[in-house]
């Protein structure tokens, strides 16, 4: 459905993306899809292959990115802006047949252990480049993978979600009618390949001959820059964020655009929030849902700020909440958040028992994903979100397993035991680290020690999983069965 949809739209001269001050029609584009995917076939890469895609925000990226879908080449996001040392870790756990870079696009090069495509800037090649050049479109089955989305691991090392052309066709497709899509649509890209309701700020727009407005490096990470885009182009009319990057913009001042379409998601959305955000946009949707079910299982308009809901599933998703014996609940109680539908990932890329417990067949024959959400029934498909059962947790929109930050810092010599706790409120949480001090060796300071702890950290946790603070303990409180004690954790 996307070829023919990009087809349709190059042939009516629509731009398809802007990205400084340059605009890139859809035959443009085609063109530059079509020789990634020469490039592809040249290494040898067929259906099926993964390939690690080291791209900074550019028109080259969106183009490859394409090209990988059409091509049936599976597509591993390894954005430049996170620590070489993990990107290394995921290119190796994917077993990538080739990594693509491009000249020049300012990513530092990683040595990565296997091939590497280098390709031209898009807005380079295509001014050279007139007519439209066919696709290279392989007859793929609905389950080959589209992409895996490496996310945080509690044993210490990313986890892969591995999500095929079926699951990625649905979601898209449903989302695109709830949304009510159409080529009007200028979509303003801030989001990170690397978390995957990227997918959606890419394809959508595209799949309804709109036009993507790609903020770059620098801009989409700064609520500033991001505010100046939207004033500088009035056609722009949809933007989705974190409620964290939200909160930010209405924090510079920001006071809202006429006629935009504002997705919240990733994190609980408050009522607060909501309140500022009816009042500077057009119409809010809350979206929920994880990268397990493919971008999000539920989008609903907020209506009202009284009473904040996660509900409305999209076409091809169902839910349910069962309680700890496996059983439905009745409305009004709460449980495990469950998902089941066309969208729901194959598994976790080679962690067949994380796989076996996250994804369950019930007796009704269909297969659910375990969310870990515990969330109340409130009525029929609405629900209202009250809090995890595990240890992941959420912080400025990033998804992350406590579990992980702790197996890096037991892996460092000073470190005998850790546990990390995320702390404070609102804002101003932050993640502690309580260490129990193992062989130092040389005299130290608690203050040279955190220095080393956040250097020896970075190569392979991105920044926002580095503990801000670091406690000290003789031993980690335990409970009578000899796990750590978490609530006797506390750094304040
Ligand atoms: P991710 O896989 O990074 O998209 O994270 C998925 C998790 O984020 C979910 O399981 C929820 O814990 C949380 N989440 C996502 N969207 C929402 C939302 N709208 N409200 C509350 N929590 C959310």
């Amino acid at each position: 459905m996307l070829e023919a949809a990009l087809m349709e739209a190059a042939t009516s001269g629509l731009i398809a993306i802007d990205f400084g001050d340059q605009s890139i029609r859809y035959d443009q584009l085609l063109v530059a899809v079509s020789q990634v995917q020469q490039r592809l076939n040249q290494a040898g890469l067929q259906p099926g292959d993964r390939v690690g895609i080291h791209l900074m925000r550019s028109p080259t990226l969106i183009a490859t990115l394409l090209a990988c879908v059409f091509s049936g080449v599976a597509f591993v996001p390894l954005d430049p802006l996170f620590p070489a040392g993990r990107l290394r870790e995921i290119a190796d756990e994917a077993k990538l047949s080739a990594v693509i870079e491009a000249n020049s696009d300012g990513a530092a090069p990683i040595a990565f252990d296997c091939p590497v495509i280098t390709l031209g800037l898009v807005e380079e090649c295509v001014v050279n480049e007139s007519g439209l050049k066919p696709l290279h479109l392989p007859l793929l089955s609905p389950q080959t993978t589209a992409y895996i989305m490496f996310t945080s691991g509690s044993t210490g090392k990313p986890k892969g979600v591995v999500i095929s052309h079926q699951a990625m066709a649905t979601f898209l497709s449903a989302a695109v009618t709830r949304l009510n899509l159409d080529d009007k649509c200028h979509w303003l890209l801030i989001t990170t390949i690397a978390f995957d309701i990227s997918i959606l700020e890419i394809f959508a727009p595209l799949l309804v001959g709109g036009r993507l407005c790609l903020a770059n490096s620098e801009e989409h990470k700064d609520p500033h820059l991001v505010a100046a885009m939207l004033t500088r182009h009035p056609s722009l009319n949809t933007l989705q964020a974190t409620p964290t990057f939200w909160r930010m913009m209405i924090n510079t001042g920001w006071s809202g655009k006429t006629g935009l379409r504002a997705l919240i998601g990733g994190e609980a959305l408050d009522a607060g929030l909501a309140e500022q955000l009816m009042a500077r946009s057009r119409i809010l949707w809350n979206c929920y849902g994880p990268t397990e079910a493919t971008v999000w299982s539920m989008m609903s308009e907020v209506k009202t700020a009284h009473q904040i809901t996660i509900g409305s599933s999209l076409v091809g998703y169902a839910h349910c909440v069962l309680d700890d014996e496996g059983q439905p609940v009745d409305l009004g109680h709460e449980g495990e958040l469950c998902i089941s539908g066309n969208a729901l990932s194959d598994g976790y890329w080679q962690r067949d028992d994380l796989t076996a417990r996250q994804f369950i067949t019930r007796n009704d024959g269909r297969r659910y994903y375990r969310t870990g959400d515990i969330v109340r029934r409130l009525a029929d498909d609405c629900y209202q979100y009250i809090g995890r059962q595990d240890s992941q947790i959420k912080l400025r929109g990033y998804r992350i397993e406590l579990g992980e930050i702790e197996a890096r810092l037991r892996e460092l010599d000073t470190v005998l035991d850790a546990a990390v706790k995320l702390e404070g409120e609102g804002e101003n949480r932050i993640l502690v680290g309580y260490i129990e001090q193992g062989e130092c060796g040389t005299a130290y300071t608690p203050e040279m020690t955190r220095l080393q702890l956040r250097k020896a950290l970075s190569p392979h946790l991105p920044g926002y999983m580095i503990p801000t603070r670091f406690v000290w303990l003789a031993s980690l409180p335990k409970t009578a069965s000899g796990k750590v004690d978490r609530k006797q954790l506390t750094a304040s």
